[in-house]
């Protein structure tokens, strides 16, 4: 531990600090879950599948524990016949010792590849089916968790429950098997001397009980620690660029040595606790074979006991010493294994509110029509989005969603791939309820294009294929160029196949928009759900992304949020969106007409009157966006 010179932690009101834990909601309500009902969830749900390797890891543990129970006894005749030095029998007592060893060691051996195993595939099934939960969890409980804490319990967690599986089973089966055959060998030698040496063990059980609740909360706020410690670095690394725009690398280490400390105090305590375990269990086993030794010595002395006897019942005891060691450390191990298994079940039993109802139907999309019946929303938190909201969006045409930050625009687009669900009324797809049909169907039938489009850390060819992994060469080639894309791509060494880094890093904003509505040509969707970003790009990018878009609206139903009424002036209608509610509704000139909400945008924007006919018609860069 650092001392306090060298403690580079900084003090809790750093300036300049943001709160070091990120908000959790899977933390705040961690079940209360005994040992013995998270062992016995693991053995039902995942043991099961694996019962042979099972069975066959626990009878090899029934061997080592046999042949170790067998030892004391030849350990006893072997002294009894050096006493009647009968030479033939010593040898037989002496191939026994090698057979019984042997034995030991192969199914030492079987049973620790076994459990191993088991211990592995258990591993490899709950990352498999927790990551599965998180990516058909409902996008709000996505959200509201942050990635680190995923990704920490994916890797972090897991791991501690295979290590847990893979050591604390195989050593508490073979060891506790073990103490009871050298228990059960004490016993037989002579019950006396065994009653008074087993008269430590329940104090052993209660002080490593103690310790294995100490190290099962350390373990339990390591793992809080690792989590918040996977999300500021993440957080850390994804914002890299505002981190050193703003100078603030030293706040963001600081933030991370505090976490990377709390991780490291919390594995201190659990490796204390876990340390203490063999020391108590060697001084209370100690003082158990210091008894034996007096009162087993003073029976030999007295005749009731042979030598052969008492060397026998101390091997005995030598031999539990160290299974009993180790069960006690077991235990500790468990428990942090418990620990990590409480965390990760939240995410196992997650259930999607928004899935495919059981008799749903495939949506059959004639036109691509797409109404709003009196839709009111608010989410999870409670806060109020929708108020009514009735929008109208005929077969292929393009209808807007204008208004100032915060009214709604982008809610209401995401209920159309059912992100989420209106709290009441309806939207409906060609007259189908969406809610009754699969949602494969009805994500098939809508492309989205977001303000922000995100790239894959893969090639440019996978980028626009991605969603249309059937898509030909040429098919993908044709969508790029209708995207105006196709050009760039070309001119780059490794065209197609360029990898665009991490989240599309190497790629300019306009390039990045571009990718992202081949992506949406190559789809062929029906419906169009178009968060139309264009006021970060410059003025030729801009042009060519607004020809994209064009080209992509072309024959579809659109639903677009535009951010500069410039782009919008040709849509068939325009919703204005006020506080969650539709205040006034017509195309641009009878809204300008009307004088209201969007008339009073629209001249905030100083659009300069751009020629008729086109979308990509603005000419000026206007830095002003709806509402803001
Ligand atoms: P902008 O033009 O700034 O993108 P918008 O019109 O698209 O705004 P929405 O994003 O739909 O507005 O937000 C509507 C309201 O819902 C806002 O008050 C916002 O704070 C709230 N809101 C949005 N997303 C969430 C969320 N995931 N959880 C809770 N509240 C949210």
């Amino acid at each position: 531990m650092p001392s306090e010179k060298t403690d580079p932690r900084p003090g809790p009101d750093s300036p300049g600090n943001r709160p070091d834990s990120v908000p959790n909601p899977l933390s705040e309500r961690p079940p209360e879950l005994t040992t013995g009902e998270v062992v016995g969830r693991m053995a039902r749900e995942y043991l099961k599948p694996h019962w042979r390797l099972a069975v066959s890891a626990l009878l090899a543990s029934v061997i080592v524990a046999g042949a170790t129970g067998v030892l004391p006894l030849l350990i006893k005749h072997a002294l009894d016949n050096i006493v009647g030095s009968d030479a033939w029998m010593l040898m037989l007592v002496a191939a026994g010792a090698i057979a019984a060893t042997g034995v030991q060691a192969i199914a030492t051996y079987v049973s620790k590849v076994n459990m191993s195993t088991i211990g592995m595939r258990i591993v490899a099934t709950i990352q498999e089916r927790m990551f599965g939960r998180i990516m058909h969890a409902d996008l709000a409980w996505v959200g509201g968790t942050h990635s680190g804490r995923f990704i920490s319990s994916l890797l972090n967690d897991a791991s501690r429950v295979r290590d847990s599986i893979t050591t604390s089973v195989i050593d508490l089966g073979q060891n506790l098997l073990t103490v009871i055959a050298l228990i059960g060998a004490m016993f037989y030698l002579n019950w006396q001397l065994a009653l008074m040496g087993s008269a430590v063990i329940p104090f052993i059980a209660i002080l490593v009980r103690q310790l294995g609740r100490r190290s099962r909360k350390a373990a339990r706020r390591g793992m809080e620690g690792s989590g918040n410690l996977v999300a500021v670095i993440s957080e850390a690394l994804s914002g890299i660029r505002v981190v050193k725009a703003y100078d603030q690398e030293e706040t963001e280490i600081r933030r991370t040595s505090r976490a990377v400390y709390e991780v490291m105090e919390q594995g201190l305590r659990a490796m204390r606790s876990r340390s203490m375990a063999s020391p108590v269990t060697g001084t209370l086993s100690g003082i158990g074979i210091a008894a034996v030794i007096y009162f087993g010595g003073r029976s030999v002395q007295t005749g009731f006991l042979t030598i052969g006897d008492l060397g026998g019942f101390l091997s005995a005891m030598m031999l539990a010493y160290e299974p009993l060691k180790k069960l006690a450390n077991t235990q500790t191990l468990m428990q942090e294994g418990v620990a990590a298994a409480i965390r990760i079940f939240p995410i196992l039993d997650i259930t999607p509110t928004i899935a495919s109802p059981a008799d749903a139907k495939t949506l059959k999309v004639t036109d691509g029509a797409i109404r709003f019946e009196n839709v009111h929303f608010h989410y999870g938190d409670g806060t109020p989005a929708l108020n009514g909201v009735s929008i109208d969006v005929p077969k292929g045409h393009t209808v807007a969603l204008v208004g100032p930050s915060g009214a709604g625009k982008s809610t209401i687009l995401n209920l159309v791939p059912r992100f989420y669900d209106p709290t009441s009324g309806r939207v409906t797809v060609d007259g189908q309820d969406i809610r009754e049909v699969t949602l494969g169907s009805l994500r098939a039938a809508s492309s989205l294009v977001t303000q922000e489009p995100f790239l894959f850390d893969d090639t440019i060819r996978a980028n626009i294929a991605y969603g249309s992994p059937e898509a030909s060469d040429a098919e993908i080639e044709a969508a790029a160029r209708n995207a105006a894309a196709h050009e760039f791509i070309a001119a780059l060494p490794k065209g197609y196949d360029t990898t665009v880094g991490e989240a599309g890093f190497k790629l300019s904003g306009g390039q990045r928009q571009r990718i992202a509505i081949a992506r949406a040509m190559l789809k062929n969707a029906a419906i169009l759900l178009l968060d139309e970003a264009t006021s970060a790009l410059d003025t030729a990018s801009e042009l060519q992304v607004q020809n994209a878009l064009s080209k992509l609206m072309q024959g579809r139903t659109t639903l677009v949020i535009a951010h500069r009424l410039s782009t919008i002036k040709h849509a068939h209608n325009i919703y204005v969106i006020d506080d969650g509610r539709v205040v006034e509704q017509g195309n641009h000139d009878a809204l300008v007409a009307q004088g209201g909400l969007y008339a009073e945008l629209s001249r905030s924007q100083f659009i300069e009157e751009p020629t008729a006919g086109s979308v990509a018609s603005a000419k000026t860069p206007q830095a002003a966006v709806a509402g803001e």
